[in-house]
């Protein structure tokens, strides 16, 4: 997940003082200060310093579902699902997460307010002092839902929107979805909670995209997430010509332009992104073009900064567990099983880099191919998603073709014409966020 708001703040704050302010994230100044010594360096501190606890866990604690959305990755289905863990088993798995030093859990689903015991799950969770975050289609979130929820005191919860009416129901595949799912939005808004909207962009809903924002700010909706889809491209193409990293570029231009404006206006919202970590160097791009003269005095430290956070964390900061218990390095590798927390504990499972995928995935700095090796910005991006560069290049460790980055952005020589690599299929779209 790429933070916008946070790193436009702290450049919001640099503009108005004068001086750039101290990391806000614990742990950030260790790492940063040792960052400085070279850019390989800061590649290793970074990540090592991403070691220091467990990490951020998305639990698919259910599969069922009362929608059945186009684009679900659990290809969830309103019934029932044989084998899911049990109550007893999800509390015993949750001592196991506190004792691996999990901060925060993100549970999603399937739809998880259907599970019966949700809310005894919920509270055995913040007892145990965890973050506790809630990923919901929002469409159950009536009075009652909303009550129950804001008694229990989640710390966010995230509602998915696709576009507008029409769009959105479309996509959900219900008519009134929409409504439905923003009575829900109103109803959490209202007692006081910290709610957000998620919308995965695609060539459907993308002339939505202008429109969503600003139903979040008319809604009171405090934060924005940003998934990106993943995408079937070929190894080498012309990225500045290929329509959907056009519409990439153009969307993070509009999504930082809105951070940046919330950021000097001290408005309480936060813009997040995942699924791309080309994300963080386009920022710095975005600050070049856009405020030359601030990239000039604060341009190298907005990238340290950058470079502390490191780029994709799937396998070490971001973890899966699906609804029969399985554990995977996010909730995009489903088809790469690392163990059941029904057999080990957690943190066991976790910290086994026998599979040859976790070690990759854990390796400081990770050992990537194609225009990711030579990319200059490599320390900053991480060399991105590697479940794309697998699934559409077939090459765990390639480059992942979803980078929308110009060769001459990154400081690459040009890509041939030749494709490197035969697309193989897309993956599914939908990510939960934070
Ligand atoms: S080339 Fe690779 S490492 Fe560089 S920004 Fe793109 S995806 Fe990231």
């Amino acid at each position: 997940m790429f933070r916008i708001t946070q790193y436009l703040r702290e450049l919001a704050q640099a503009q108005h003082s004068g001086s750039y302010p101290a990391p806000t994230r614990p742990g950030l100044a260790r790492t940063e200060v040792a960052s400085q010594d070279s850019s390989s360096q800061v590649g290793r501190s970074a990540a090592a310093g991403r070691h220091a606890r467990g990490p951020v866990v998305i639990w698919n604690l259910i599969r069922r579902c009362n929608l059945t959305c186009k684009h679900c990755y659990a290809q969830s289905a309103d019934h029932e699902y044989a084998g899911e863990l049990s109550t007893q088993e999800v509390f015993s798995t949750l001592d196991d997460l506190k004792a691996a030093g999990v901060p925060a859990l993100i549970l999603s689903g399937g739809e998880p307010l259907l599970r019966p015991d949700f809310f005894e799950i919920a509270q055995r969770a913040k007892a145990l002092g965890f973050h506790v975050s809630l990923s919901s289609n929002g469409t159950l979130i009536d009075l009652p839902m909303a009550d129950r929820i804001a008694a229990f005191g989640f710390d966010y919860v995230g509602v998915s929107l696709d576009g507008l009416k029409a769009t959105h129901d479309k996509f959900r595949r219900l008519d009134g979805a929409f409504d439905l799912s923003l009575a829900g939005v109103r109803l959490l808004h209202a007692r006081g909670i910290k709610v957000g909207l998620r919308y995965t962009m695609t060539a459907l809903n993308g002339h939505d995209f202008p429109a969503l924002l600003e139903l979040m700010r008319t809604e009171g909706a405090q934060k924005f997430y940003f998934s990106h889809l993943n995408y079937a491209g070929r190894g080498n193409i012309h990225r500045g010509k290929d329509a959907h990293h056009v519409a990439t570029r153009e969307a993070m231009e509009q999504l930082f332009d809105r951070a940046w404006d919330a950021a000097v206006r001290g408005l309480d919202e936060e813009y997040v992104t995942g699924n791309n970590d080309a994300d963080g160097p386009y920022l710095l791009h975005w600050l070049r073009q856009r405020q030359p003269e601030l990239h000039e005095r604060f341009g190298a430290d907005l990238r340290r900064r950058l470079v502390a956070w490191g780029g994709n964390s799937s396998g070490v900061n971001v973890a899966n567990i699906d609804n029969l218990g399985h554990v995977h390095p996010d909730t995009m590798w489903w088809h790469h099983d690392l163990g059941s927390v029904r057999e080990r504990r957690f943190g066991e499972i976790w910290a086994d880099t026998s599979d040859p995928l976790m070690a990759g995935l854990k390796a400081k700095p990770r050992q990537v191919g194609g225009r990711c090796a030579s990319c200059r910005d490599f320390d900053i991006c991480g060399g991105n998603t590697r479940v794309r560069a697998q699934q559409l290049t077939g090459d765990t460790w390639g480059e992942d073709p979803g980078c929308y980055l110009l060769d001459e952005e990154i400081g690459v020589a040009p890509a041939s014409d030749q494709p490197a690599t035969t697309a193989r299929r897309v993956i599914p779209l939908e990510v939960h966020d934070a």
